[in-house]
């Protein structure tokens, strides 16, 4: 029979056990293992029956079991401990309150933003609260757990799914199959925001139709940071409206839609209530993680219009100020875009967010501006970079790819003049580093130095690696590749039971693997950029790595294809096949169901981490990383962060082809057969050749030359501690100054002062714009040669038009020239006005051209508009550069 009502019995806890409830519900426990501990000691198996869950270990321990602990006088006092070491956690001061310039003292408004909203569609905070598909979720969770670790002030807002993503399971025949399991929020770590009086709080966002969409806002605690998390399944809402956030990443275009408009909209005003419930501080910067959260821009452009009575466009200016965008694809496939229709309907007519906002005004926002953009399509990455003052892409290499990628919304200039900038992601050593490593690092440096290394970040104690005895670093390898064996063997026999296997079949997984051959890991989600199947292009070769009789290698893999992915289900059938052969099964596996806990097994265990994408597409890639804080080395394709890090020391760079066949035509069937090759030689030859070279204790000690290698140099830049540092100091204190000086009240009490002006100081200058020309250039003071060091003075001649010099940077621009005359690693240098102007009351402007470099080089001059509140000179896309008509003097220079 069906329940027609579902309840969930709470337990409750006798009084000397209350911490335990106050224990379960901070997620601090995910990330400290002592905390963990202390939960498994309450029912080792109702534990283990939970995976590793406290709230539902709490729900689901006997109450005689309990009534033992509250008179466990051993119990209660590590109990006592871990209590008072979570408050500490909660309430001392840490690294960010050292960095905090005094409130009275001089660098006063240099302070640090009071509070950061961090919008993000996912959040992979602990396979518990499973809210996350891959990636982008759990740099987001990781973002959360290092600012908690460094006090940063920050406040997570996203949505709570109901089903959160599927989880996988195989057919016989290796077909991905799919499952919702409903997550019931009372037996998830999380907590409902009540009112003042007490009820649920609930947020609403207006709908074209008259509908509106309510959601409760829930409340998950990462250690000292607050994630809200919307959910709208509650009964208020219209059948339609409950299930706008039934799934990630599932369901059609307005599906997705209506959850952003949620998760945007919503959640400032989760945010606001959020603030005015508890006293926490309001932020002064919002941060969104990928564009998905876009629409958080509209609503405080709402706010201000509305609440504050600015124009649309000085809105926009106070809020591009306090706004950071980060974007994670270079794949423009992967952009979110709606039909411009559909935004119409949604933020126009009568659905309009505020008088103040015409649809026209949204729409551009979003508009495909550059040559083949989309006239039909809003694009939700073009209205992140229009409506933040500051971006950045998640490495190096990802950067200088999204400057290219989206040149176009700056017109003009040159990519790498395109304010992008980028901050290498990082993970979250406390949670992804293997109990043991962390208690051999304990051992070595002592508990404090360890957390500080790990949660401050600081090279030199990184260093200390180098210290310990090569047979203890094998043994810890040996120790966690066992681990990781035994999880292998255990998965391996449910995934066989459940795609239907007799236990008379089941006896080869006892002896699946081997904990003592070269294991290789390979884990991630299956979009075909990340070519899952590389290594099977030459089965034959494969087998024969595989079966090797003195240098084998074992493989374990794992990955989720988009529901609707029907090619990537292809690539992970493939794979089941190629493992399921009873010749090569005990050396290769792919283990259902990739989620935070299978991939913290696998990132312990593995000796090697592969990664092998289509560069550039990988924007950062974290697996590896997580991996090598663990000591595994890394095999992979220069990409992503492995592009910015590898040293020839630290792992192995699988040579990328330029996947142009012998004909001279792009062939991708070409560049993975080159790049597979490559992958196999350097198993082959380089890879098991050192794994298996023993010196006669057994050690590889050139192998572990390379684990300790790994750990000193990657352990302190991988950290996301120093990823979290740098959105600090290079994003989040530069937009709360913006921010500040914008919303700053003017003499009269009128706020918001220097938005205002700054939105008409742009109007004038966009206007006045076309009227600005370079008329004349030339230099002098040069013989007829250019040599090395030599200094020539650039005159330059200016019609500004209606614009005055404190308007505008005039200046001369200057490098190595290609072949095609385009200044290359451009220095730009201002000129200066000169004191006279011409007779028709031109402005000139000169200033000296230093020759720094042999060979071909040019320089141009140009011109810029100019305040002190630009992010940067190329903000409105404006420049004037001189056009073929323009007179150029270079005396007798040749
Ligand atoms: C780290 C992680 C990812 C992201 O890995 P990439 O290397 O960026 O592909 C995906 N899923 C899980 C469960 C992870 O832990």
């Amino acid at each position: 029979m069906k329940a027609i009502r579902r309840f969930t019995v709470r337990t409750v806890l006798p009084g000397p056990l209350q911490p335990l409830g106050e224990l379960a519900r901070n997620l601090r426990w995910s990330w400290h293992p002592e905390t963990r501990e202390l939960f498994q000691s309450v029912d080792p198996e109702v534990w283990e029956a939970t995976g590793g869950d406290p709230v539902r270990l709490l729900g689901a321990v006997p109450a005689e079991r309990l009534a033992d602990l509250a008179s466990d006088r051993r119990f209660l006092r590590r109990l006592g401990a871990a209590a008072e070491e979570l408050r500490d956690y909660l309430t001392g001061p840490r690294w960010y309150q050292t960095v905090q310039p005094a409130p009275d003292g001089d660098a006063a408004a240099d302070r640090l933003p009071d509070a950061i909203a961090y919008f993000s569609p996912e959040f992979g905070i602990t396979a518990a609260l499973p809210q996350y598909s891959g990636g982008l979720g759990i740099l987001a969770g990781d973002h959360l757990k290092a600012a908690s670790d460094l006090g940063v002030p920050v406040i997570g807002v996203g949505l709570l799914y109901r089903h959160g993503y599927f989880r996988q399971t195989l057919s016989r025949d290796g077909w991905q199959q799919e499952h919702y399991p409903v997550l019931d929020p009372n037996e998830l770590p999380v907590t409902v925001l009540r009112d003042e009086h007490g009820d649920p709080a609930t947020v609403v966002v207006d709908l074209p139709g008259d509908r509106r969409l309510h959601a409760r806002v829930r409340v998950a605690h990462v250690g000292r940071v607050p994630l809200l998390l919307l959910d709208s399944d509650i009964e208020e809402n219209g059948a339609t409206e409950r299930d706008v956030t039934d799934r990630l990443y599932g369901g059609g275009s307005e599906h997705r839609l209506l959850q952003e408009m949620l998760l945007g909209i919503g959640g400032v005003r989760a945010v606001r209530r959020y603030c005015a419930l508890t006293g926490h501080p309001e932020p002064e910067v919002f941060h969104t993680n990928e564009g998905h959260a876009g629409f958080l821009g509209l609503e405080r452009i709402r706010e201000l219009t509305e609440d504050r009575g600015l124009d649309f466009d000085a809105a926009l200016e106070a809020v591009r100020a306090g706004t950071v965008f980060t974007t994670h694809t270079p794949v423009p496939a992967g952009i979110d875009r709606f039909d411009r229709d559909l935004i119409a309907r949604h933020f126009g007519g009568d659905n309009a967010l505020a008088d103040g906002m015409p649809i026209e005004r949204v729409l551009e926002l979003g508009a495909e501006t550059w040559p083949d953009g989309s006239p039909q399509l809003f694009n939700m990455a073009a209205m992140g970079l229009r409506l933040a003052q500051r971006a950045n892409g998640v490495s190096r290499l990802h950067g200088s790819v999204s400057r290219q990628m989206f040149a176009g919304l700056w017109p003009g200039f040159d990519a790498a003049e395109v304010p992008i900038t980028s901050i290498t992601n990082g993970v979250h050593a406390p949670t992804w580093m293997a109990p043991e490593v962390g208690a051999l690092g304990a051992r070595e440096l002592g508990q404090q130095r360890l957390e500080d290394a790990m949660v401050v970040g600081g090279h030199t104690r990184w260093d200390a690696v180098d210290d310990i005895p090569a047979e203890t670093i094998w043994e810890l390898r040996r120790t966690l590749r066992g681990r990781l064996v035994e999880e292998v063997r255990r998965r391996l026999r449910e995934s066989w039971r459940q795609r239907g296997a007799g236990e008379a079949e089941l006896g080869w997984t006892d002896t699946a693997l081997d904990p003592d051959v070269l294991t290789i890991g390979f884990a991630r989600r299956v979009p075909s950029y990340k070519r899952l199947t590389l290594m099977l292009r030459n089965p034959r070769r494969l087998q024969r790595l595989l079966l090797h009789p003195e240098r084998p290698v074992q493989i374990v893999i794992a990955g989720k294809a988009h529901p609707a992915d029907e090619g990537g289900k292809r690539l992970i059938q493939e794979l089941v096949r190629f493992s399921d052969d009873p010749a090569v099964r005990h050396r290769i596996v792919f283990l259902p169901d990739y989620d935070m806990s299978l991939a913290q097994h696998l990132y312990w265990g593995c000796d090697v981490w592969l990664n092998n994408p289509l560069r550039p597409l990988e924007a950062c890639g974290t697996s590896g990383m997580k991996a090598a804080l663990n000591g595994a080395l890394n095999l992979s394709i220069l990409d992503g962060w492995w592009d910015e890090w590898y040293d020839g020391e630290n792992g192995w760079a699988i040579p990328t082809s330029q996947g142009v066949g012998a004909d001279g035509h792009p062939n991708t069937e070409y560049r993975d057969d080159v790049e597979a090759t490559a992958l196999y030689e350097l198993v082959e030859n380089q890879v098991t050749a050192r794994f298996y070279a023993r010196d006669p204790d057994g050690l590889p000690l050139r192998w572990i030359e390379m684990v300790r290698h790994t750990l000193a140099t990657l352990g302190p830049k991988v950290l996301a501690a120093r990823m979290v540092r740098e959105y600090v100091t290079e994003l989040y204190a530069p937009a709360a100054r913006t921010q500040r000086a914008l919303s700053a009240a003017g003499p009269d009490g009128d706020a918001y002062r220097a938005a205002v002006e700054l939105a008409a100081w742009k109007a004038r200058v966009r206007q006045a714009w076309p009227g600005v020309r370079v008329d004349h250039v030339e230099t002098t003071g040069l013989g007829s040669t250019a040599e090395l060091g030599s200094t020539l003075n650039v005159r330059v001649r200016v019609d500004l038009g209606e614009l005055g010099p404190g308007d505008v940077d005039v200046q001369v621009m200057a490098g190595r020239v290609d072949s095609a005359d385009r200044i290359t690693e451009a220095v730009t240098t201002s000129l200066k006005p000169a004191d006279r102007s011409d007779l028709e009351g031109r402005l000139l402007y000169e200033g000296p051209l230093t020759l720094d470099r042999t060979g071909a080089f040019g320089y141009t001059v140009r011109v810029l508009p100019s305040h002190p509140l630009l992010g940067s000179p190329t903000e409105l896309g404006l420049v004037a550069t001189p056009d073929d008509s323009v007179h150029v003097d270079d005396g007798d220079l040749r």
